[in-house]
């Protein structure tokens, strides 16, 4: 039963994907790792005790992906790049006939817009093809869509409130840096905050909705603010019975103060400027210099909180029920080499791919987690490090 998996993209998740694939060799038997520069695939493959291929692709070229594809016929592609490369990605999966699997959902370069329109319009030529495509399995895309179908399988006849809470507490002892891809990062947090009620989107200014959340596992009272996120858009669509979806993130008052003034000074446009003679991005150029998110491993210390509080019905009464993952940085840096970020989504797109390689989840065309049976996910992310907790408020 055991089959070949083609992962692309060798940063931070992308090692904690390898690491975690490798763990489970009864389904993924055979592993390449490719992305735009080789040696980061070699550099991970040698700290798995496991033969993993590797090989170098520009997951902007669909010819060459193809090529790639048609050389190592994977049963399924795992797409661990940058949300860029998610609709050439989905044309080299179409020609090439193989399963595709991503954590993030398509932006287009030049704007910063989380839509899943443009992936969703695969559908149909996905569903001819006979193939299957699952977005958006990390954590927040992912675990936080399963979580909600879950609760909503098991615990409410109607969802009418969902709080997505997601908690970092660890602290990595820069004084400025992103958990993950600093270009992504710092896109999504700078944007409009945007939540769902009473059937239509309502915008904030970036940042300027914030609470108090306590938080469990001795993490204590947080910050927590409001910002726009890609899951409310597909949740909202699969839960009708929805009538307010938020999503919120802890940030500490030095990532904010940091993140102002780069933002003051122009330094996370996303736009072109001429440079001396030159035209760069500001927000890449910015990239360059801070830490790169797959260093930050080592030096990360405490844990993150990542959760679903969601208030309904079920038999005619009011609840209220919280379901979270905690996750201690350094536990996973034993592990997997990598801070809790990265585990926290890469885990999830190993598990994704387990469930659609072993038949669990199935289907032809573009799904959603939430679509599919939580039951095999959430007793898997017990078995592979993400165990989870659940409370009646
Ligand atoms: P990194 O920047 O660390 O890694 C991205 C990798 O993709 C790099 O190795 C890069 O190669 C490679 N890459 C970029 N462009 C290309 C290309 N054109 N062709 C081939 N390879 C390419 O990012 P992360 O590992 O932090 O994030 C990976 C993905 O996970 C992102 O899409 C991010 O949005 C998503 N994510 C999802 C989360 C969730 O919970 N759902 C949470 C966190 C991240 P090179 O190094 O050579 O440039």
């Amino acid at each position: 039963m055991s089959k070949k998996v083609l992962i692309i993209g060798a940063g931070g998740v992308g090692g904690v994907v390898a690491h975690k694939c490798a763990q489970v060799p009864e389904v993924f038997g055979d592993i390449t790792l490719a992305s735009r520069t080789e040696a980061k695939c070699k550099a991970i493959a040698a700290q798995i005790d496991r033969p993993i291929a590797t090989a170098q692709v520009d997951a902007d070229n669909v010819p060459e992906t193809v090529a790639l594809l048609k050389r190592v016929r994977p049963d399924i592609l795992i797409n661990v790049a940058l949300p860029y490369q998610d609709l050439t990605l989905m044309d080299a999966c179409l020609e090439a006939g193989v399963d595709y699997l991503d954590t993030a959902n398509y932006e287009p370069l030049d704007t910063a817009k989380f839509e899943y329109k443009w992936q969703w319009a695969y559908h149909d030529r996905f569903k001819n093809a006979g193939r299957m495509a699952l977005l958006g399995s990390g954590f927040d895309p992912g675990v936080t869509n399963v979580f909600t179908a879950y609760a909503a399988k098991h615990h409410f006849d109607e969802i009418h409130e969902l709080d997505i809470i997601d908690c970092n507490a660890g602290d990595h002892g820069h004084p400025f840096a992103t958990n993950f891809n600093p270009e992504i990062n710092i896109r999504e947090v700078t944007a409009r905050g945007r939540f769902f009620e009473k059937g239509e989107w309502k915008s904030t200014d970036p940042l300027s909705v914030s609470q108090t959340y306590d938080f469990p596992a001795g993490i204590g009272p947080k910050k927590i603010y409001l910002l726009y996120h890609e899951e409310l858009e597909s949740l909202v669509r699969f839960f009708p019975t929805i009538k307010r979806a938020r999503f919120w993130m802890t940030f500490s008052d030095n990532y904010l103060k940091h993140l102002e003034v780069l933002q003051n000074v122009g330094m996370t446009r996303i736009d072109p400027v001429e440079f001396e003679g030159k035209q760069i991005v500001p927000i890449q150029f910015l990239k360059a210099l801070l830490p790169d998110p797959a260093s930050l491993g080592p030096r990360t210390k405490g844990k993150t909180c990542i959760g679903c509080l969601v208030k309904g019905v079920k038999d005619g009464k009011a609840r209220t029920y919280y379901v979270y993952n905690i996750c201690d940085h350094e536990a996973c840096y034993r592990e997997v080499k990598s801070q809790a970020i990265s585990y926290t989504t890469g885990v999830p797109a190993m598990i994704g791919a387990k469930m659609m390689l072993t038949g669990k989840w199935r289907g032809e065309g573009v799904f959603n987690m939430e679509q599919l049976d939580p039951d095999p996910f959430m007793e898997a992310l017990n078995q592979h490090g993400l165990p989870w907790e659940e409370k009646f408020l």
